[in-house]
């Protein structure tokens, strides 16, 4: 059986486990990153088709205060521009075509009052949640006892409003608002600063765009330490004493004195840990399913709707193109327009054959943007839920009961091992910047672990 010895074990090579390598590299510390996948990224997936067309098959934007993906872009010096948002927006609400421009569509004024009075509404409540401990909240209790739907149910008047809010819940968590608690989406929301900078590109979290994708930046970020990375390597085991851990790995086993562990929660229970996480942390976990998404790229020779001063954004209530953007560089360059699928959509999607999926999405683009939007010169979908190493998208979500009674164990260490990954992040939860965070966090906590062994 191969063994290897290190000091430090990272286990999952997506953000959280490259910043934390990163943060080790950058104390000579002695470390190894065991990676699932035969790649690294993990949610990160950037692929080029046609020679030269770059896509994001997974995560792809940054806003503009995501400051530790920017402090990555600048020391890489990776390129950047911006999503296109220029000309008029496209809504299709119950049969009917208009245009509007901004962020908030064209609906009729009662509708639109309600709208605006419940997205208020709701941003205020979240800017009352604390990002370190959601659980401490006066009405944490209360809040996690009901869904973000009831919510919603109980604080719009018009079905306009009510739609448009659950097509914009559903963009933020790839999931309904009936599958997440009234406090973690509270949590949520006010971790990536509020739900207008969560929907929107100007100034918002769908601001900018990395030319070479954000797999592309990740890999740049971890060449010094590309040595370090054992890919195709799944840890099934973790067995810890006083002194260390051991893991099992289909490779062999890792000994190593901390672990910092990176996986998704949905996917912790594949692992079999000696002695048994604390149930407390077991139950939690058991407790944080993913999201589901769709994303689908149809790719034209030019940008044809911006000559028809369109923006190539839609807000739809037609299946399965609820929303689209404009995610192509220059008017000269490839036209390239992103579709999202999701939450029970994307679930039933998903389940549908490619060619009939690849009819079902164009059929509505040719809707939207006239006929030149039947011939892509490619077209591409990625199922997140059949991914293996993370089985659904974009992030661990909490239902209710959970985050009151359970967030607090989200984080502890539970003897050598320490936890990362986006879903323990208090800014920026559930992006990129937010694992991050989560490496750079739970590798300082290891090293200081580490160090205080030693001196014990
Ligand atoms: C379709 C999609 C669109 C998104 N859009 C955006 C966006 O535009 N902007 C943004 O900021 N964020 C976006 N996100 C979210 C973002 O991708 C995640 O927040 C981030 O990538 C999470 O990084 P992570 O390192 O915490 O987890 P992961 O990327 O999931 O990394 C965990 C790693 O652990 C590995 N692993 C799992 N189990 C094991 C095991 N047993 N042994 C070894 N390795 C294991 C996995 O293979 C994976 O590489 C999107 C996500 C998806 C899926």
């Amino acid at each position: 059986m191969n063994e290897q010895q290190t000091d430090f074990l990272i286990v999952g090579a997506g953000f959280a486990g490259i910043a934390a390598a990163k943060k080790l590299h950058s104390q000579n510390c002695n470390f190894l990153i065991a990676e699932a996948r035969d790649r690294i990224g993990g949610r990160t997936l950037t692929q080029t088709f046609e020679g030269e067309i770059v896509l994001d098959l997974g995560a792809k934007w940054l806003g503009p205060t995501q400051q530790l993906v920017w402090e990555w872009v600048h020391q890489t010096g990776a390129e950047t521009y911006s999503t296109y948002n220029s000309g008029r927006n496209i809504l299709s609400y119950k049969g009917k075509i208009s245009h509007y421009t901004g962020v908030i569509p064209k609906i009729n004024a009662l509708s639109l009052l309600d709208l605006g009075l419940a997205m208020n509404r709701l941003e205020k409540l979240a800017a009352t949640v604390n990002l370190q401990q959601p659980w401490q909240h006066p009405q944490a209790l209360h809040y996690d006892a009901m869904t973000l739907h009831t919510w919603i149910r109980q604080n719009t008047w018009t079905n306009a409003a009510r739609h448009l809010l659950e097509i914009g819940i559903q963009t933020v968590f790839a999931a309904e608002s009936s599958e997440i608690s009234l406090l973690f989406a509270l949590f949520y929301l006010h971790s990536g600063d509020s739900l207008q900078t969560l929907i929107s590109i100007a100034n918002g979290a769908q601001q900018t765009i990395l030319k070479e994708g954000t797999q592309g930046l990740l890999k740049k970020v971890a060449a010094p330490f590309a040595n370090r990375i054992r890919l195709s390597t799944p840890v099934h085991k973790i067995v810890q004493d006083e002194t260390g851990v051991q893991a099992h790995t289909s490779k062999g086993i890792i000994r190593a004195r901390k672990c910092i562990l990176t996986v998704p929660p949905a996917l912790m229970e594949r692992i079999r840990f000696e002695p048994l996480l604390p149930q407390q942390k077991a139950q939690l976990f058991q407790r944080m399913p993913m999201g589901a998404a769709m994303k689908c790229y149809a790719i034209y020779p030019s940008p044809f709707w911006r000559q028809q001063g369109l923006s190539g954004q839609v807000i739809s209530d037609e299946f399965p193109v609820k929303v689209t953007f404009d995610v192509g560089h220059t008017d000269q360059d490839y036209g390239k327009m992103l579709v999202f699928v999701e939450g029970n959509d994307a679930r039933y999607f998903i389940s549908l054959p490619a060619e009939k999926r690849k009819e079902m999405v164009l059929t509505k683009l040719v809707r939207f943007f006239g006929k030149q939007a039947a011939s892509p010169i490619v077209y591409t979908d990625k199922c997140w839920t059949e991914e293996e190493w993370t089985r659904g998208c974009y992030v661990g979500l909490m239902p209710p009961n959970t985050l009151a009674h359970l967030g607090q164990h989200l984080r502890t260490p539970f003897g050598n091992i320490h936890f990362a990954g986006t879903e323990t992040a208090e800014r920026w939860n559930g992006y990129l910047d937010g694992a991050i965070r989560s490496g750079y966090r739970a590798a300082e906590e290891a090293i200081q672990a580490a160090r205080s062994n030693m001196s014990s």
